[in-house]
């Protein structure tokens, strides 16, 4: 057995966690108490600033909110009606960032809304539906964002996102970034998909009607940021983050507060038994908006610039505190494969660890600028959809004490050693590395798909 010269504080930091339901006390006010904390919401303030004092509660420093401007988005009523060749209503939701629009046209199906999907059919002028099934087969997963975007560039004046899960209504997320989206879309359950695509079987032609009204404006959100200062390299950081927004149509349990809750453990212990034996500093950021469009993370990496090249390393926590194995995926650092396997020895654990990119969360604005990142998840586990995630059904009940608490043990112990180790193998990757990757990199063609997007949208605002 490898030797651990951390075992007295993994004791005593796992021993607190795992014998305290802080996690859960938390996740019940987060979630129970403040709501979605969807962008605009008063839940979403409350959560904030209910991070901030914890922070202090805890014994970390600099405990602030960090405010910036972004685009909010409130969904207004929405209706979606057959015309033709039956008179039905289908019960359906607005997805954020969905403009308002009155639109009548032919639904087209495009099935899982794979690539090939999209060329053989002929989109202009009509409504186009996907399943939020992301794949198989193809290397990779298709993401909603990916979906929309083929379909408002192949001419589709409306976007309908059908769940492909049975019994969990419409899933939700958003069409845009940081802005209102160029076409609306909207989403329905496997169930009213399942009519819509029988009728089109039964009787050939189907039009829609779609009436939506939602409201997009400037308001503030935050990241909230506190820090355990270095001992020995106090200009370099290890830094943990989450996202603290759900979606407005739940409580966003499992995805994200989950894996704020799991931080705010780590933050705990790690305070009470770690401060004065850590080398560098660890940064604990609670990251506003990201449902959205990523938002807070690109503005603390914005405001943050010139701090990047500090970052050991950047940890997303991203929903981490659900069912899975709570392990290390990296975004394309083998240079950090030996570090992981020796915390892998040292912590006597099932650490899986390995490489998978994905451009979906909070740590990619920091994978552009350069910085190391990585994931808590299963690098082995294959994706086959959200489940439950960004439905209505996100809520606290599902989550488990023991599952919180192995992702706040495994995070507390991975810092710890990110923070204390003597020499660090990563260091900033310039401009050009990144782009190469992401020129390369399968996961990331929503990159260049939203940048074709980005020029349709320019032509037409
Ligand atoms: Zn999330």
């Amino acid at each position: 057995m490898a030797e651990n010269p951390f075992l007295e504080l993994d004791r005593k930091m796992v021993g607190d966690i795992h014998t305290s339901s802080e996690a859960m006390e938390n996740m019940e006010i987060l979630c129970d108490d403040f709501g979605s904390r969807f962008g605009g919401t008063a839940g979403e303030r409350q959560a904030a600033t209910f991070f901030r004092d914890k922070y202090k509660e805890y014994g970390l420093s600099k405990a602030r909110m960090e405010p910036y401007k972004y685009a909010s988005w409130a969904r207004g009523e929405t209706t979606l009606e057959i015309v033709s060749p039956v008179q039905h209503e289908i019960p359906c939701i607005a997805l954020p960032y969905c403009p308002s629009a009155r639109l009548e046209a032919e639904l087209i199906d495009v099935k899982d809304g794979m690539p090939g999907d999209f060329e053989v059919r002929k989109l202009r002028g009509k409504i186009v539906m996907a399943t939020s099934f992301p794949g198989r087969g193809l290397g990779r997963s298709v993401h909603r964002s990916e979906k929309y975007a083929r379909s408002a560039l192949g001419g589709g004046i409306g976007f309908i996102f059908m769940n492909h899960y049975e019994g969990l209504g419409p899933a939700t997320g958003s069409i845009a970034n940081n802005r209102e989206a160029l076409i609306p879309g909207i989403s329905i359950s496997k169930e009213w998909g399942e009519y819509l695509l029988r009728l089109v079987r039964r009787k050939g032609k189907v039009r829609l009607k779609l009436r939506t009204r939602n409201r997009t404006r400037t308001r503030t959100s935050w990241n909230v940021v506190g820090e355990l200062p270095g001992n020995r390299n106090s200009d370099r950081w290890a830094v943990i983050g989450c996202h603290y927004d759900g979606h407005d149509i739940s409580q966003g349990a499992h995805d994200p507060v989950s894996g704020m809750a799991a931080i705010l453990e780590a933050a705990r212990v790690l305070s009470a038994y770690a401060a004065d034996r850590i080398g560098c500093g660890i940064r604990f950021i609670a990251f506003g908006t990201e449902e959205i469009g990523l938002i807070g993370a690109k503005e603390y990496v914005k405001a943050h610039l010139e701090e990047m090249g500090q970052i050991r390393l950047m940890l997303n926590m991203d929903a981490a505190g659900g069912a899975g194995r709570k392990g290390i995926v990296m975004h394309h650092w083998p240079v950090l494969d030996d570090f992981f396997e020796g915390a892998r020895e040292q912590m006597a654990y099932d650490l899986p660890y390995g490489q998978r990119l994905s451009a979906f969360s909070d740590h990619f604005p920091f994978f552009e600028a350069g910085v190391p990142t990585a994931s808590m998840g299963d690098v082995e586990a294959t994706f086959s959809g959200r489940g439950f995630g960004h439905t209505a059904f996100d809520t606290l009940d599902k989550i488990k004490l023991s599952n919180l608490r192995e992702a706040a043990s495994v995070a507390c112990r991975v810092l710890l050693r990110v923070a204390c180790a003597e020499k660090w193998p990563a260091r900033l990757r310039s401009k050009r590395v990144v782009e190469r990757i992401t020129k390369k990199e399968p996961n990331l063609e929503i990159v260049k798909v939203e940048a074709e997007l980005e020029k349709l949208y320019r032509r037409k605002r």
